[in-house]
């Protein structure tokens, strides 16, 4: 059985054909805490093309043998996976907040998301239905068949490092497909955990597979690959394009799941107390680092003033600090590009001609905070529809108040963005809840909850540019990770000729 790769060791490896390989790079990137970056958590390989050549050739071989594993005999591996899981839940969740920043709790929940993924899909190993249908001719019998498809090839951010790959590995894996995972450079740690658990409990060699990298060189190689089948990845719209291009050039299959500019709308009816804490919690929570963050929240004119104010008083007193420590509210961004993004963007809103600052958008500079990557939390007010601020993914502790003059006009908010993941509308009145329901263009609404809080089970996705049409997550992820067969038999004994006869 495939050993984790040693914390002992200074330097991870990758994950290729059940062994732990030194790249052919020799080349390392190091894996800091971005609370303290003092702290070095591992060296991980800096791929290239040779390693991510090799993984393939391995999972290539090693589908011929899975695919004909039966389909609940996969799922028997993966229930073992979730067993595993739920024991090291706790040290994968503190490794997760060392090298990803966000709070515990949330840690916790992240990992808890790859135990329901892996349980929910593990159940599926029984099922992978398909359906049987009438022919159109007599003595003729139609029916439809789930077929693995070949080699994955995985990439994912560092936001939720343990549940992504969770959602692409295992709903590939049960189908009878091979994967290479590349995981985000900032978060390979988790995945690491996620694989080492599934390989504990009997994944067997070269079925998963891991090349640590950079995504212009490994995740490239990747995508260009010609023994890969099937791309899925999870990251930003602009290189999401350039993956869903290549693989277009080499008829791949490919999913893609990008950004969002989500919103909570909150009627004049509202409950506001419990609106202010779907905003705080969808707006700050991860320190905004969700494709489903409430960045935008539409409020209506008669309560803009209040909300704001009370919005904003909650927000100046969120206690930032490293995600380990139980009294964090809101942990540090993922590194120094993010921070000067989001500085950037904090800037940009500070000159839009309206928009009034209310709090926050400083970088901490005191205290051992200093080490990390810490933004004050900001709330934009009086923020137009049409601002940069308001129309652009920030991935960070920003949140912008629109005011709005009814209903309609936020829902033409909410849909004015190029983005469609989720919204939300707090409301007591039901009539408006389900016309809002009805006339958002996203793939994830939420009445009287915050933007963010996905469960497994439901597919998972957005409109627009924030994906190319695909779900994961619910049974629809099935869809994804296996190609349909249509069989017809015909046992009528003579020569039947559909359309004609
Ligand atoms: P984020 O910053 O949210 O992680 P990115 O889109 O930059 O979003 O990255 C998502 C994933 O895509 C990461 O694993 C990254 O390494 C990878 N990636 C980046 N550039 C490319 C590329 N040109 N081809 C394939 N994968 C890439």
């Amino acid at each position: 059985m495939a050993k984790p790769a040693a914390k002992v060791r200074p330097e991870y490896r990758n994950y290729i054909g059940g062994e732990w390989i030194v790249p052919q790079s020799g080349n390392y990137i190091e894996n800091r805490n971005p609370a303290d970056t003092r702290e070095l958590i591992g060296s991980f390989p800096a791929s290239n093309s040779s390693d991510v050549d090799r993984a393939v050739q391995v999972a290539a071989e090693a589908f011929q043998r899975w695919r004909k594993v039966p389909a609940p005999r996969r799922a028997e591996i993966l229930f073992k996976a979730g067993e595993i899981l739920i024991q090291r839940k706790e040290e994968f969740a503190r490794d997760m907040t060392r090298e990803m920043g966000k709070v515990l709790a949330e840690a916790r929940g992240d990992v808890q998301e790859a135990i329901d993924m892996t349980y929910f899909i593990a159940g599926e190993g029984r099922r992978l239905h398909g359906f049987t249908t009438k022919a159109e001719l007599p003595n003729k019998y139609a029916m439809c068949t789930r077929e693995p498809i070949g080699v994955c090839a995985l990439i994912t951010p560092w936001n939720f490092p343990m549940a992504i790959p969770s959602w692409k590995i295992v709903p590939a894996l049960v189908c009878g497909n091979a994967v290479v995972i590349k995981p985000a450079e900032d978060t390979p740690l988790s995945t690491y955990n996620l694989v080492s658990a599934l390989t504990d409990a009997g994944i067997p060699p070269g079925v998963l597979n891991i090349v640590a990298g950079r995504g212009e060189e490994v995740g490239k190689a990747l995508v260009e690959h010609p023994k890969v089948r099937l791309v899925s990845f999870t990251g930003s719209t602009e290189v999401g394009r350039i993956v869903g291009q290549s693989c277009a050039a080499t008829d791949k299959i490919c999913s893609l799941e990008m950004g969002g500019k989500n919103a909570i709308m909150i009627m004049e009816d509202a409950d506001l107390d419990l609106a202010l804490e779907g905003v705080l919690w969808g707006g700050f929570g991860t320190t905004g680092q969700r494709c489903t963050a409430a960045s935008r929240v539409i409020v209506h004119r008669k309560v803009a003033k209040k909300f704001t104010s009370m919005l904003t008083d909650r927000a100046k007193r969120l206690r930032l600090g490293p995600g380990l420590n139980e009294k964090t509210d809101v942990g540090p961004v993922i590194n120094q590009d993010a921070v000067e993004k989001t500085l950037e963007y904090i800037e940009i809103g500070r000159r839009e001609d309206k928009a009034k600052m209310n709090c926050g958008g400083h970088r901490v500079e005191k205290g051992d905070l200093k080490y990390g990557y810490f933004i004050e939390p900001a709330v934009f007010s009086e923020v137009e529809p049409q601002m940069r601020i308001a129309q652009e993914e920030i991935f960070g502790p920003v949140v912008s108040v629109i005011d709005c003059r009814d209903l309609d006009h936020a829902i033409e908010i909410v849909n004015g963005v190029k983005y469609g993941l989720s919204a939300s509308i707090y409301t007591r009145d039901t009539n408006r809840a389900f016309r809002a329901m009805e006339e958002v263009q996203t793939g994830i609404f939420y009445v009287n909850a915050s933007t963010i809080g996905a469960e497994v089970h439901l597919p998972f996705g957005g409109t627009k540019s924030t994906g190319n049409g695909h779900r994961e997550g619910g049974t629809q992820v099935l869809d994804i990770f296996s190609e349909w067969k249509a069989v017809y038999v015909d046992y009528s004994g003579k020569l039947q000729r559909a359309q004609i006869d």
